[in-house]
């Protein structure tokens, strides 16, 4: 008797809802900028300039496995195929053109100050408790500007584990709290470029696996020693500014995760 009045309860509740969600779409403004960035074109192959940057930026943890899109301002092959990815994944129509739609997401997703949705600086800039993106290599403005990537990666990543929360445990560190941490002196760590991720809902293992599809050049997970506890993604790749050549290391041998 309880259940059938908390079934028909349901049954109600669903009723309405079609009716309620065309009035809240109705009532939607039209897809506009908050307080981080506007895109005031489309943008496909073959167009260049600041915006596609920034578009750049946010789609760069769909790039293919073992890929990277490279944030230089160029539409290419290899941002229209990500851009296809990151439509596939939000249930966009997948045509390669970041349009009214694309950017709506993008909207939907980005932070006013720029972070994704389910990121913070906050969680990024945790080293060692100090908090300031200098101490390191970089300017404080570059470091942060690299968190920012490895921010909208970290979405990706996120979306690609079925939208399950990730932890950063560790984000950037500065000279001082790398040492005292013990990472490597050429650390991602020390420009903005990586995290040390945790999952309570996703092993360590489905972590690595799925960063090799969101843009992360450099993977450290179980089995890669000092990584039983966490699995670290960063963006070497595309830092030109550290002694590491920019090749893809990616080192998870308990979970089949090599390149
Ligand atoms: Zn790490």
């Amino acid at each position: 008797m309880r259940q059938n009045t908390v079934k028909r309860a349901l049954v109600a509740f669903a009723l309405a809802l079609p009716g309620a969600a065309i009035a809240t779409v109705a009532a939607a403004p039209a897809a506009h900028a908050d307080g981080c960035y506007t895109w005031k074109r489309d943008l496909y192959q073959g167009r260049s300039g600041d915006d596609v940057r920034q578009l750049q930026i946010r789609v760069a943890g769909w790039a293919a496995r073992g890929g990277i899109v490279r944030i230089d301002g160029d539409f290419g092959p290899e941002t229209a195929a990500a851009v296809k990815r990151f439509q596939t994944a939000y249930g966009l129509r997948s045509d390669g053109i970041a349009g009214k739609q694309t950017f709506s997401k993008l909207y939907q997703l980005q932070d006013n100050d720029c972070t994704p949705a389910h990121f913070s600086y906050r969680e990024m800039d945790g080293g060692c408790g100090k908090g300031g993106w200098s101490g390191g290599p970089l300017s404080a403005t570059e470091t942060k500007a690299n968190a920012v990537n490895t921010m909208w990666k970290l979405e990706a990543l996120r979306r690609g584990l079925g939208d399950k929360p990730l932890y950063v445990t560790s984000g950037f560190r500065d000279e001082s709290c790398n040492k005292q941490v013990g990472g490597a002196s050429n650390s991602q760590h020390l420009y903005g470029n990586a995290a040390d991720v945790t999952s309570q809902t996703r092993s360590l293992c489905e972590i690595a696996r799925a960063s090799r599809d969101h843009g992360f050049s450099g993977i450290y997970g179980p089995g890669s020693a000092g990584h039983d506890d966490h699995v670290h993604v960063d963006s070497r790749r595309e830092n030109n500014r550290d002694n590491l050549t920019n090749r893809t290391s990616w080192a998870a041998p308990d979970c089949g995760v090599s390149n």
